[in-house]
């Protein structure tokens, strides 16, 4: 309807109205009429001028649940990410400007999950590579994608736990892993092997190869040489290799006590 016919009309039902009062809004103070008209079948019940108030307090009542509902969907991604508190803290914003580290800048800030490259990061320990890798995360879980930030040694851990919790059956764990944005493993070669972790281990990289899931992986020279020699090793390293299309050589020295 009209606005003006509508409030022609308002006036003429106040004007009849007995039950008319002043009344004033309680959040902006502005005054208003108010009038109840009741008849046998109708209840008219009409503010004028009437405030937005009311429909701004809903709005933002609506806004501060939205945001209470993204902070706890960034909680529970941090919560699902296995980061440590320490690493939480590594942010582009408050790093040192080390080797690659425009390049991981940029990675973050252009990241998209279906058509990212994996990262491989050699180099010595102290090199600043594991520093990276969480800022990167950090960055993407701000925007909402889910990361995982660990190394294989503790995500076999929870593999092995899980197959003991689960008759020894790790596909939907393995399904898990692959639902990941971008999974981090940070150091690898440095976890020991038996047989069956060693099958966990190959597991765990097929599904992320044949998933596409993102891997960002962290190695120093010795352990790839290390992995190397293993001939079922050697080969799953070549696959990695070739599904990281981006390959970083860290040849600083060790950033690593540098403040004493
Ligand atoms: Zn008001």
């Amino acid at each position: 309807m009209d606005t003006t016919i509508m409030q022609k009309a308002i006036n003429t039902i106040a004007k009849r109205s007995n039950d008319e009062e002043l009344r004033v809004c309680p959040h902006c103070g502005t005054k208003y009429a108010w009038f109840n008209k009741s008849t046998n079948s109708i209840n008219i019940h009409v503010q004028v001028p009437a405030c937005d108030c009311q429909e701004r307090i809903e709005k933002e009542k609506e806004a501060a649940k939205i945001a209470e509902a993204k902070k706890e969907k960034l909680a529970k991604i941090f919560e699902n990410s296995m980061m440590t508190p320490l690493f939480q803290e590594k942010v582009f914003s408050s790093l040192k400007e080390t080797e690659h580290f425009d390049l991981c800048k940029k990675y973050a800030a252009e990241f998209n999950p279906k058509t990212a490259e994996g990262i491989l990061m050699i180099g010595n320990v102290g090199t600043g590579k594991t520093t990276l890798l969480a800022a990167i995360c950090n960055e993407l879980m701000n925007k909402g994608f889910n990361c995982l930030f660990t190394t294989l040694s503790a995500l076999l851990d929870k593999f092995s736990k899980y197959s003991y919790d689960n008759a020894g059956d790790i596909t939907p764990l393995l399904q898990w892993l692959v639902s990941f944005d971008f999974v981090v493993l940070d150091d690898i070669g440095r976890e020991t092997y038996n047989d069956k972790r060693k099958e966990v281990a190959f597991r765990i990289i097929d599904s992320l190869l044949n998933y596409k899931t993102t891997t960002a992986l962290t190695a120093n020279p010795e352990m790839i040489k290390k992995l190397q020699v293993l001939p079922e090793w050697k080969a799953t390293l070549d696959r990695l290799k070739d599904t990281c299309g981006i390959h970083l050589q860290f040849t600083g020295k060790s950033m690593r006590g540098e403040k004493w």
